[in-house]
């Protein structure tokens, strides 16, 4: 079987499943073997019901001893039932899925396996799997692969197409010499691939694991290397000196800058009036400014005549930039424009126009930039914000629209220096240590769950003095119905527990783009005091009277994508608060884990903490620079992974060639 191959060319895969999987970007074999599971899970004994932990997953064998029944709750329908075994009974509840009724019969035994929770102190179990006694015997005791997954494809299927597609990987020669492999404990790239998807035990999983993030980081950093190699001392045909110019706009702004900005600005400068072009990264923590030092970067090369581009990742945040741009620049005379995917398609002729004929100097916008028909007339300067969320094409993308312009990224992913050196080493870095003067440091609390109510009251206080709130529930896969439910649920016990007045407004990944905007848009008109969303709360997003966030179930996020969460509070003069709840408080290891928060406000420091609390072994924890663009490989996970594959591309680059390349699924394009 060929990696190119589509599909349906697997035995059992028609039209309709391809077309799930399409919506998942797998399109052909190669796509398919290289969709790893999101998670494995170990089928063991079942428990009796008394012995049940709450919060975690258990499983149970149970007798159903009610009638199942089926509910209206406003837009809900519930089915429910009771089981019991020999130790006490247990509540059964699924959403909207009223064809279960029809599934269990009164008397007879299933098994169930699910998180328990705490409702009217009775155990409930939300959503569980269900199987026959019989069907979960022959599946106890395995590690079961658990894929990512959309409406009309189940994991059952995801396994056997990858199961049917086996010869595919089979066939694949290793690229890593067996010498290099021994030294280093690298496992056999077939085998690795085996093990990914069907683990005969966990300490094979850990080395699979460990091979596959090994190949994503040398597969980046070769064609990183390649890059490198091209855009070798391009020399600067863009000189850009515009110093006084610069220390104007400085001077005109409503505050003075920190020493960090000031370096970076100066950093910028002396690249654009260099020799060479500029490949600069400037990375600086949350809340550090670094829209300033980007504006002051496009504003010198407006001054020079040039034109310039900022990209950045969501609409929402390119509007913000576009806003506060138009006001710092208002009495320089450059013209600033705003192009989204969702502009009207006269204004984007309009925008195309002027854009290639020189009269507007600085564009501000989405992937739309990258789009074929954007063509300008003489760029010189492209910057990319949250660069992390672009991949190492996309930025060429938008540069390639230029004779070689300047390139700028920005950064807030807090990764410890020695990593962000192998990770950007096609770029020069500038970071800014310290947050603007006079910001009040977030005032932080990790809390069980029994704090909640206090919480609440909390958050009412604060939007009686007219400040905004955010709260965060865990969204651990997209495609999860469960987790969505658990959003709006959620929102509607906050509004039964908040007072009337409160404004109280949803936001999740199912939203479609435009929905997603105008509720953003109405949050930072202040029009919401409450915004309950999963973590497609914008990043970037500035929102200075936001003053609280409140994070449910944090035990289910790793620290920097928290401390990252956290970033969207304590923009303003006012004092800010994070509530992170634990959900598992009786987990020592969780609990301390969350401390590092309490104690810190610093990005860095908590990336290392967490880096060193969890050590190389642990490759089952969280992923969280998961907007880069890999599949399983992740910079705080896998570091020891990182700095292998750099050194074996030091060393080997000429014999250790990866040829899967081309077939890999190419994310983020
Ligand atoms: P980030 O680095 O997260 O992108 P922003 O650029 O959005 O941060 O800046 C956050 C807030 O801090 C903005 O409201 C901005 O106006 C303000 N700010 C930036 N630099 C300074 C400074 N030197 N002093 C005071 N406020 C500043
Ligand atoms: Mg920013």
């Amino acid at each position: 079987m060929d990696l190119r191959e589509e599909i349906t060319t697997i035995k059992g895969i028609g039209d309709k499943t391809a077309a799930c999987f399409a919506k998942l970007g797998i399109h052909n074999v190669g796509e398919l073997i290289n969709t790893f599971p999101r998670d494995y899970i170990f089928y063991g004994e079942p428990v009796d019901i008394k012995d049940t932990k709450i919060g975690v997953r258990n499983v149970v064998c149970g007798m159903v001893y009610s009638y199942v029944d089926v509910k209206r709750v406003r837009s809900l329908k519930i089915v429910t039932m009771t089981v019991k075994d020999s130790s006490g009974t247990l509540k059964i509840t699924w959403f909207n899925q009223p064809y279960l009724k029809n599934l269990f019969h009164k008397g007879e035994t299933y098994v169930f396996v699910g998180e328990i929770k705490i409702k009217n102190n009775m155990r409930v179990m939300e959503h569980p799997e269900y199987y026959k006694q019989g069907e979960y015997e022959s599946m106890r005791q395995e590690l079961q692969p658990v894929y990512p997954l959309t409406k009309g494809l189940s994991n059952k299927t995801f396994q056997k197409a990858v199961r049917s597609a086996r010869s595919a990987y089979l066939n694949l020669k290793d690229y890593i010499p067996v010498e290099i492999r021994n030294e280093n404990n690298l496992m056999e790239l077939t085998e690795s691939y085996e093990n990914i998807h069907f683990p005969m035990n966990e300490e094979i999983l850990k080395n699979a694991i460990r091979r596959t993030a090994f190949d994503e980081f040398y597969r980046f950093l070769y064609e990183l290397k390649i890059l490198k190699n091209e855009n070798i001392k391009l020399s600067n045909s863009h000189r850009i000196v515009q110093g006084k110019a610069v220390s104007e706009f400085i001077q005109s702004l409503p505050y003075g800058l920190t020493k960090g900005q000031q370096q970076a600005i100066e950093d910028i400068l002396a690249d654009m009036g260099g020799e060479d072009v500029m490949n600069r990264l400037v990375q600086g923590d949350v809340g550090s400014g670094k829209t300033v030092v980007a504006a002051a970067s496009l504003f010198a090369c407006a001054k020079e005549g040039f034109q310039g581009a900022l990209m950045v990742p969501t609409e929402v945040l390119a509007k913000q930039h576009y806003d506060e741009l138009s006001k710092l620049f208002l009495h320089f005379g450059i013209k600033v424009c705003y192009l989204v995917g969702s502009t009207p398609i006269k204004e984007k002729r309009r925008i195309y126009e002027e854009i290639s004929e020189g009269s507007i100097d600085i564009l501000i916008g989405t992937h739309a930039l990258i789009e074929d028909k954007v063509e300008f007339k003489n760029l010189a300067l492209v910057v990319t914000d949250e660069q992390h969320r672009f991949g190492v094409n996309q930025r060429n993308r938008l540069a390639s629209k230029g004779d070689y312009p300047h390139v700028l990224v920005m950064s807030a992913t807090p990764i410890p220096r020695t990593l962000a050196i192998i990770m950007y080493s096609d770029l020069d870095i500038s970071v800014i240590k310290e947050l603007p003067k006079g910001r009040k440091p977030i005032k932080n609390c990790v809390v069980g769950t029994n704090y909640r109510n206090t919480a609440y009251r909390f958050i009412a206080g604060q939007v009686a003095e007219k400040s905004q709130v955010y709260v965060i529930c865990p969204m651990v896969d997209t495609s999860d119905t469960m987790d969505l439910t658990n959003v709006i649920e959620y929102t509607d016990t906050l509004k039964e527990a908040l007072p009337p007045e409160v404004v109280v407004e949803t936001l999740h990944g199912k939203m479609k783009a435009d929905e997603k905007n105008e509720i953003m848009q109405r949050f930072l008109d202040r029009k919401i005091d409450v915004l309950v969303s999963t973590t497609v709360i914008e990043v970037g997003i500035n929102n200075p009277n936001a003053t609280v966030m409140m994070v449910e179930n944090s035990e289910r996020f790793g620290l920097a994508q928290l401390h990252q969460l956290r970033g969207r509070v304590g923009r303003g003069d006012k004092q800010s608060y994070c509530i992170f709840i634990n959900g598992k408080e009786d987990d020592e290891e969780v609990t301390s884990r969350l401390k590092v928060l309490e104690d810190s406000n610093d990005g860095f420091f908590i990336a290392g903490e967490d880096l060193r609390m969890r050590g190389p072994g642990d490759f089952f924890g969280i992923r969280q620079s998961g907007d880069m663009q890999f599949n399983i490989a992740d910079i705080y996970n896998h570091a020891d992974m990182l700095r292998l594959a750099q050194e074996i591309l030091d060393k080997h680059s000429d014999t250790v060639v990866p040829d899967v390349v081309e077939s890999i699924k190419q994310i983020n394009i």
